[in-house]
This record gives structure tokens, C-alpha cells and sequence, in this order.
């Protein structure tokens, strides 16, 4: 089978101040369980007392992060549009832009392309296929999720 297309390295740099991925209204992060024990912990808080505050869950029981009610964005995505908790942020965000569905399709990365200026940056670098396919695994963990706590889908 021949490898993937983005194998042989896709050219990408963050770029500062533009949170474009995470200022989407109605946007859904997926919470794996080593991100609600890493963001409770860095709010000092246990994690059912964490998920109750800043989560809710899918109709079908997945944990999210909750949004704002004002605008359907993100709870953490600060005035300045940055993330509040960058350094312990869900590892779907983290994963951004290499998740499945936008590497699944020509349509779908062309998508992503026009969205995020990381991947038409002067300033991107090749990103190797590895990270990106550890990337892509963080998010199919997170979309997988878990619907209680204690989680019963523990590995
Ligand atoms: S849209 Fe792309 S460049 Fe902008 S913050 Fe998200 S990942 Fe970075």
C-alpha cells in the first residue's frame, strides 16, 4: 500500500496571533482523559468538579469543553484571542491541523489550507509525516473521548 500523501512532510508554522482554529463558533473539543486530569490539575481542581464546571457532554455522553454562551466560541479563548491554558491545552487543539478528516480528502485539506495561515505561512517549516501521524492519533483518541468519570475506557 502506498504511504499517505502528507508522509513525505507538510510545511507549517503556528502563526502568532491568530487563533483562527479555535474562534469558531459551535466548534466541538473532544477531551481525551489524560487532558481532563492535565487541566483540572493545572486548575487546581479534582476532575469530576473540573468537568462540571467547564464541560458538558454530547448527546451520545462524550465530554466537551463547554462554550460561550454570548458567541458559541471556546470558554478558554481569551479577549486577545489566545488560548488560556495554551500550555495545557486538549491534545485535539494541539493536533490542529493534522486531524483525520481534514487529511482524509483533497477537498477537505484544501478546506484547511484556506483556513489556517500556518500552512501557507513564509515562515512554515517541514513538519515530518511521523509527528504528524502522532498527531492524527491524539485526535482520533479525543474523538473517541469517554463518557464518565472515572472513565471505564481506561488503557
Ligand atoms: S489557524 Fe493555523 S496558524 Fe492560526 S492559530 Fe490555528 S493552527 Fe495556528
Amino acid at each position: 500500500m502506498r504511504p499517505p500523501w502528507w508522509m513525505e512532510g507538510v510545511a507549517f508554522s503556528c502563526q502568532d496571533n491568530c487563533g483562527r482554529c479555535c474562534d469558531e463558533p459551535g466548534g466541538i473539543v473532544y477531551l481525551s482523559i489524560t487532558d481532563a486530569e492535565r487541566i483540572a490539575q493545572a486548575h487546581d481542581m479534582n476532575v469530576e468538579s473540573w468537568l462540571e464546571r467547564d464541560c458538558r457532554q454530547t448527546l451520545d455522553g462524550r465530554y466537551i469543553l463547554k462554550s460561550r454562551p454570548v458567541d458559541d466560541v471556546c470558554i478558554y479563548l481569551d479577549e486577545k484571542k489566545q488560548c488560556s491554558i495554551y500550555s495545557v491545552r486538549p491534545q485535539q487543539c494541539a493536533a490542529f491541523p493534522w486531524w483525520s478528516e481534514n487529511l482524509a480528502t483533497d477537498r477537505a485539506w484544501k478546506e484547511t489550507k484556506e483556513s489556517c495561515p500556518g500552512l501557507t505561512a513564509e515562515d512554515a517549516i517541514i513538519i515530518d509525516g511521523q509527528n504528524i501521524r502522532i498527531h492524527m492519533f491524539a485526535d482520533r483518541e479525543s474523538t473517541k473521548g469517554f463518557r464518565s468519570w472515572p472513565p471505564r475506557n481506561r488503557r
